[in-house]
């Protein structure tokens, strides 16, 4: 009995540890900052259901939009619809995501973008959006490939409101398609998946 006590107080602490370290990790690693667009403008939260919108995409950024809305996302909390109503006027129908991909012009050296299109309330780091775009840019010859797996898995994270891991690779961060391109933050093409740490943001949010 005594032994068994011991047990369960051990399990015990181990949760608690655990639960300690996700609440920081929310802290720093989730929520939305308004005034730079890419990091984490996210929906309204107790709504699990994702309704995505992909406007004309090229296969390529379709195919990888699909993968990552249905597995990585789809495997957290959150439950993905896709929408097809016709027509290119999404931004008027009531869907959480729209998502687009266009060659921009030269100047523009982003490969990806992801703003609030809808109603935005509350203020940074707790500011909730309606309805959120992402812009894939599909221009060649620059440091991306707008529409790489990393890349939509990067842009799909900021859309629900990941940001960029707050821990440097070099210190223990997490490996994560939303870490940021290039060093020394340390995201590359590699990287097509979130982190364990990252889906329990997103579990903890939505829900
Ligand atoms: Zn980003």
């Amino acid at each position: 009995m005594s032994s068994r006590r011991k047990k369960i107080a051990a399990s015990g602490a181990v949760v608690s540890a655990l639960v300690a370290s996700h609440g920081q990790a929310t802290q720093a690693d989730f929520g939305s900052k308004t005034d730079y667009a890419p990091s984490g403008v996210y929906l309204t939260p107790d709504n699990e259901q994702w309704t995505v919108w992909a406007v004309a995409l090229e296969p390529v950024t379709a195919w990888n939009m699909g993968w990552h809305v249905g597995n990585t996302y789809g495997n957290t909390d959150l439950d993905p619809v896709w929408t097809y109503p016709g027509g290119n006027d999404c931004l008027s129908q009531p869907v959480d995501l729209c998502i687009y991909d266009a060659v921009q012009p030269v100047e523009f050296t982003w490969a990806g973008r992801t703003n609030c299109v809808g109603t935005l309330v509350g203020s940074d780091p707790n500011a909730e959006c309606s309805k959120v775009r992402i812009i894939i840019n599909l221009r060649e010859g620059g440091a991306f490939l707008g529409n790489s797996s990393y890349n939509v898995c990067h842009e799909l994270g900021h859309s629900i409101g990941l940001k960029h891991p707050y821990v440097s690779l070099q210190n223990g961060g997490p490996v994560s398609c939303v870490r940021e391109f290039g060093f020394p933050s340390g995201g590359n093409l590699s990287m097509t998946s979130i982190s364990v740490q990252e889906q329990g943001e997103i579990n903890a949010h939505y829900k």
